[in-house]
């Protein structure tokens, strides 16, 4: 019998199971264990991911000039990509107006109280920052070990190896977790069709396709121009490689749930190295979300169009620096967006109100910019690496 490709039943994974959570509402409850398995999974595994592929890919790098270069190259990436998604969703969402003539702030407002402070970058206590889960801390902690064992050079050689096993040792487990993904994505898509407003969503059609444009335009014209300059990969079969982990993207609707597929799928499926996945993943992962900032730009303005509003293009220009901010502030989790929204708004002195409407249809809105955050991540890879490949070419 021929094996069917995984992608084909990932894909056969989620078609399936937004139409049984369409047909069979009711026997939803029989199909969502399989997607809150596969989710469990997939995060018990982000925490020490996230440490140790890091500290593997520092070491990996191996000396400061070269970590320099590539933490250059990987901030200057990240900011550019970050501000043109933005550009782009203000200038679609100015173009279109979808929030003209919109009434969004009606009984079902609920005021977000949660709006993330400065992040707090050094923990008191290493143990308590894994505990948590608090990625920003987790990387703070890492690069300053990975530092430090490239200090110790000859000495810090064993332990470097320890990391790098203790890596290969986590792509395993990830690995056999993949084996569950075509379920685990038809449990996640069915119990959120079974859950979702979709009346409410038809309501903001405008909003959300505005929305669903900037990102197609983003993630498929924008970031594969930047893979075309810089990576001398066929597209093509880098998109196919990077499937699985575009499709859990979408079905999680988490980027750092996404981590361990993303990880796979650059290392094992794409074979892009260690030291640039190692860094390039986590961090990104945690702070590089296009698709997030231009939601928050996109969702920002609209309000203003629907409380007849018209922002200044002083105030649209502060609406860009914070929607940059809060993307890279949210965390990696669903709906994050959602409440750094709340930053951007009150910058330029909009209700957060809007926020609970918002939340009632965010979760196939999440799901679209998490794909776009996550492929953004994967193309900063290639890029990274298409720019190592020259230098060594024209050293
Ligand atoms: N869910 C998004 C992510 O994990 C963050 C957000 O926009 O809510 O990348």
């Amino acid at each position: 019998m021929t094996k069917i490709p995984f992608h084909y039943q990932i894909v056969a994974g989620i078609f399936g199971g937004v139409i049984f959570g369409f047909l069979f509402p009711d026997f939803v409850f029989l199909a969502k264990p399989f997607g809150v398995i596969f989710l469990k999974l997939l995060k018990l595994m982000v925490v020490p991911l996230i440490f140790v592929s890091l500290v593997d890919g520092i070491t990996r790098v191996g000396s400061a000039e070269k970590l320099s270069v590539l933490g250059i190259r990987t901030t200057v990436f990240y900011l550019a990509t970050n501000g043109l998604a933005v550009i782009t969703s203000l200038i679609l969402v100015n173009l279109i107006r979808p929030g003209d003539g919109v009434k969004i702030f009606g009984d079902k407002s609920e005021a977000i109280q949660t709006v993330g402070g400065m992040p707090d970058l050094i923990p008191q206590n290493f143990f308590q920052a894994l505990a948590k889960g608090d990625t920003l801390q987790i990387i703070f902690v890492a690069i300053l070990f990975g530092v430090g064992l490239v200090a110790l050079k000859e000495k810090g050689k064993r332990l470097a190896e320890l990391f790098s096993d203790l890596n290969e040792w986590i792509l395993v487990l990830v690995g056999f977790m993949m084996k569950l993904a075509p379920l685990g994505v038809f449990g996640l898509l069915a119990g959120m069709v079974q859950a979702f407003d979709w009346q409410a969503v038809i309501g903001v059609g405008k909003f959300v396709l505005t929305l669903l444009l900037g990102l197609l335009i983003h993630g498929g014209i924008t970031l594969p121009l930047f893979f075309k300059t810089f990576s001398t990969r066929p597209l093509k079969k880098f998109i196919s490689d990077m499937e699985p982990a575009l499709f859990t993207s979408f079905s999680t609707s988490s980027s750092a749930a996404t981590l361990p597929v993303t990880m796979d799928c650059i290392e094992k499926r794409a074979k892009i190295s260690k030291d640039i996945a190692g860094f390039v993943l986590p961090v990104g992962a945690t702070v590089n979300m296009d698709g997030t900032a231009m939601y928050e730009a996109t969702a920002c303005l609209f309000m203003a169009q629907a409380l007849g509003i018209d922002l200044s293009l002083g105030q649209q220009l502060l609406v860009f620096f914070t929607a940059a901010l809060a993307a890279i502030g949210a965390a990696a989790i669903p709906s994050a967006g959602l409440v750094t929204l709340a930053m951007v708004l009150t910058a330029v002195h909009l209700p957060l109100e809007g926020i609970g409407f918002l939340l009632a249809i965010d979760r196939p809105l999440d799901m679209s910019r998490t794909v776009v955050n996550v492929w953004g991540d994967m193309v900063a890879c290639a890029v990274v690496e298409g720019l190592e490949k020259k230098e060594k070419k024209d050293a």
